[in-house]
């Protein structure tokens, strides 16, 4: 079949395909460590799991409402008050399967063509995707090493022009594992409300941080009427395979939203919404042992990535990926992947497969455990003494 025109211009992410590659590797034989996939090593809590076995016995296996069901609406929107210090209405609410579908119809609902989007870069892959999917300008801010992997605000308010309707932040970000300050968001906010420009802020991995303080711009005066929060349950509750997560917007965006889903999905699956109270009305431990565990990982694969000569590692303060610094090899950062996977049995992504300005960098996942992550980096320390 001949596919449409728009086909061209869709993105992918590649952990997929290096997952997949990897796994042809392993069927042949070969041990791989998997540190290429964003998504926890744990199983999901098991309050968590009860919750949704009592909930398809209790006969939740039908449609609901498309913007969630009301008890969830009403659980989150009270989470999200006490989080971000400003209430929020049930009616803002919109629940997805995931976290992914508020970015695909929150672009959707607001972008025309040709109109500009501001986005990160290195960033998740499938802002720029999107972006280019439905036709608009998808325009880079670039991440620097030097800044600790933030964005710069002047840079960011030297690519505002008039066409420009939306900027995407993401804080903790993936894949450099950066965290936004309270003054950078007091910045980017002041952009948006001068300009207009609505705020899509991807806060995935918001509870997911190490000794720094998650902020979200939604605090800020004159920010809930312009921002998007993207959040869910893949990350913090080890939850991906569920597809659980939620956008908060304007309750008339909301409304558009729904709608969308009304003529996508129908709704988010009603067992999955069930244990979603559970998660966030139930004891959080299993949550705090997750980020403890971390952490530690963290610490293990950040000091013994800076013993290899030549490899110079920052110290990200949230999400579970760091960003290291691989340009002094000068092999490009695609075959650099490739070959740390085919010669050192390590599956780790090109950091281009984050935006073009992921050159010189790969994204390790430390959702490993630490024995893995130990014998990854006594197999990279030999691969790159070899390079
Ligand atoms: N946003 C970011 C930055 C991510 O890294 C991910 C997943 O990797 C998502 C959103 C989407 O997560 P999900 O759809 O599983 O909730």
């Amino acid at each position: 079949m001949k596919l449409a025109e728009r086909m061209s211009r869709l993105g992918t992410e590649t952990a997929f395909v290096v997952l997949a590659k990897a796994k042809q590797l392993e069927a042949k034989g070969k041990e791989i460590i998997h540190l290429e996939i964003g998504e926890p090593d744990f199983d999901t809590p098991r309050n968590i799991v009860e919750s949704a076995i009592r909930a398809l016995n209790e006969g939740w296996t039908h449609y609901g409402p498309s913007a969630g069901q009301p008890d969830l609406r009403e659980a989150i929107a009270e989470e999200v008050s006490k989080t971000r210090g400003v209430r929020i209405e049930p009616s803002q609410v919109v629940i997805t399967p995931g976290g992914k579908p508020v970015m695909f119809f929150a672009i959707l609902a607001l972008i025309n063509e040709g109109d500009e989007v501001i986005y990160p870069n290195p960033g998740f892959p499938i802002y720029e995707s999107v972006i280019d999917f439905i036709g608009a300008r998808a325009v880079p801010i670039r991440l620097r090493e030097e800044n600790q992997f933030r964005l710069d605000v002047d840079e960011l308010s030297s690519l505002v022009t008039p066409r420009t309707k939306m900027m995407i932040i993401n804080s903790p970000q993936n894949p450099t594992g950066s965290v936004l300050t309270i003054e950078d968001l007091n910045a980017i906010a002041e952009i948006s409300i001068r300009n207009n420009i609505v705020v899509l802020s991807d806060e995935i991995y918001s509870r997911i941080i190490y000794g720094v303080k998650h902020h979200s711009i939604y605090g800020i005066k004159g920010m809930p009427e312009r921002t998007i929060i993207l959040e869910g349950y893949s990350k913090t509750y080890a939850m991906t395979g569920w597809r659980l997560g939620y956008g908060i917007m304007p309750a008339d965006l909301a409304e558009q939203v729904a709608k969308l889903q009304t003529n996508c999905n129908s709704c988010t699956a009603s067992f999955s919404q069930k244990a979603g109270i559970t998660a966030i009305k139930g004891p959080q431990d299993d949550v705090e042992r997750m980020v403890r565990k971390f952490r530690d990982r963290r610490d293990a694969v950040v000091s013994g990535l800076n013993k290899i000569k030549n490899v110079k590692c920052l110290t990200p303060s949230g999400a579970f990926y760091v960003f290291p610094n691989v340009s002094a090899f000068g092999v490009k950062s695609a075959e650099l992947a490739d070959r740390i996977l085919n010669e050192a049995g390590v599956a780790v992504l090109s950091g281009t497969s984050f935006g073009a300005f992921g050159e010189g960098y790969i994204r390790i996942s430390y959702a490993n455990s630490t024995a893995n992550i130990t014998k990854a980096l006594d197999r990279l320390e030999i691969f790159f003494g070899k390079i």
